[in-house]
């Protein structure tokens, strides 16, 4: 048995490596720089926590979002890895300091704005850093769908340890967004390690809209379990929440404008629930890991495709048939054209190329998981039978040709 097989049973409780983790393990292992795209739930994490807990000295973990550096905090400690957040709530940097310097942290989340600080620098160059591991890495890139502008402090850093190896992560980012990622922080081309991004138990529709709330009461009487209504507004979840009561399922609004204790016990309640549907703006989901939500529903147009795919892969995590449909209007495009014409002239090209891929998906007559999967780079079949068009074919242009010939006939 290798090493690593060894510390995954040992350390994390698991019989085998899942998908492509084994292979991203043995480049960080033989430090080697890595870019791995995974999706959500893929297990990216342990890719560089295992060997964190191998490898002499300490993983430094680029992390965008305080609240999930402290989830992840809590689970690496769950399981006995030395770890900790550097962050400015925390009141132990001292302690945290001593740790790092004492060689006794396998684990230092950080922001990323703290790289470019000289105070980290110092610290740094005092200690031992054995990996960079650079979480939500797309965000790095202005082709990425969540660019920070933080994200390009690190490359100094990492510059200053060439013989450190860099492993990036992220669940969405296509070709364009890839490369730069390469690119921004110096990782070689064939560091590129993509995982099958597939969720054959999700079947995809996508629908105009006429009656939003009808439409989704409709979707919720044919599917039982629990799910999730993404909302475009504040607003907009609490109104839907409200009338898709009287669907007789139990409902809960949730957005960042709700009082915090609210919206942990609306979050909480639903965790638990079997049969709960949540009206969510997308800040609903990030670090909740629900297995069983057997629906996830857009009363409107997602931001872009990796969105989309974000929000309807908290569907079916444990692998059992689940729905993603995905409800638009005409509005939705225009106002997304104009969300666009709003942006830093710089980001605009990216940004158009986002809005003109969603609309192929949207408008497409073909399999719909065909185009979500050739939009991160795979080559899927042609058709995969569980999508409303390959279900229920629509009537393409040839067909309607047809249909008109036969009916002027
Ligand atoms: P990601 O960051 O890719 O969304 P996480 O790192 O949060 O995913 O992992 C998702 C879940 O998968 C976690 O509950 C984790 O414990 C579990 N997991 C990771 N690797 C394995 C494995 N090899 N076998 C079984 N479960 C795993
Ligand atoms: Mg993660």
């Amino acid at each position: 048995m290798t090493a690593a097989l060894d510390t995954l049973h040992r350390i994390f409780g698991f019989n085998d490596f899942r998908g492509v983790q084994g292979r991203v393990v043995d480049r960080v292992l033989a430090g080697q720089s890595t870019l791995a795209v995974m999706p959500t739930g893929a297990g990216k994490s342990l890719t560089y926590q295992l060997p964190a807990t191998m490898l002499e000295g300490t993983c430094v973990v680029v992390s965008p979002l305080i609240a999930l550096m402290h989830d992840q905090l809590r689970a690496a400690e769950a399981v006995g890895i030395r770890a900790a957040t550097l962050t400015s709530v925390d009141q132990n940097r001292a302690e945290t300091r001593g740790r790092f310097l004492d060689g006794e942290l396998d684990l230092l989340y950080i922001a990323p704005e703290r790289a470019s600080t000289s105070d980290f620098r110092e610290l740094l160059e005092r200690g031992r850093v054995a990996l960079f591991a650079i979480d939500e890495a797309h965000c790095v890139s202005e082709w990425g769908h969540d660019f920070r502008p933080d994200y390009r402090l690190l490359r100094p850093l990492l510059d200053r340890y060439p013989d450190v190896p860099r492993l990036a992560l992220t669940a969405t980012a296509d070709a364009h967004t890839r490369a730069d990622i390469l690119d921004q922080l110096g990782i070689p081309q064939d560091g590129l390690i993509v995982a099958g991004f597939d969720r054959p138990n999700i079947r995809y529709a996508i629908s105009p809209r006429d009656n939003t709330t009808r439409q989704i009461a409709d979707l919720i009487a044919e599917t039982p379990g629990p799910g999730i209504v993404y909302a475009q507004t504040r607003a907009g979840t609490e109104k839907l929440a409200e009338a898709l009561a009287k669907t007789g399922r139990p409902t809960r609004a949730y957005h960042a404008g709700l009082d915090p204790e609210v919206r942990a016990r609306n979050q909480a309640d639903f965790v638990a629930s079997e049969d709960m549907v949540i009206c969510a703006t997308v800040a609903f989901g990030m670090g909740i890991d629900k297995p069983d939500v057997r629906f996830v529903a857009h009363a409107g147009l997602p931001k872009s495709i990796e969105a989309y795919y974000q929000e309807t892969g908290r569907a079916g995590r444990d692998g059992d048939p689940s729905v993603a449909h995905l409800f638009w209007g005409a509005e939705d495009f225009a106002k997304a054209r104009q969300r666009v014409a709003e942006v830093e002239p710089q980001r605009q090209a990216g940004e158009r190329q986002r809005l003109t891929a969603l609309a192929g998906l949207v408008e497409t007559t073909g399999c719909r998981r065909a185009v979500l999967l050739r939009h991160f780079g795979e080559q899927p079949g042609e058709v995969c039978g569980n999508c409303d068009n390959c279900l229920n074919p629509p009537m393409g242009t040839e067909a309607t040709e047809i249909a008109r010939k036969f009916l002027s006939a």
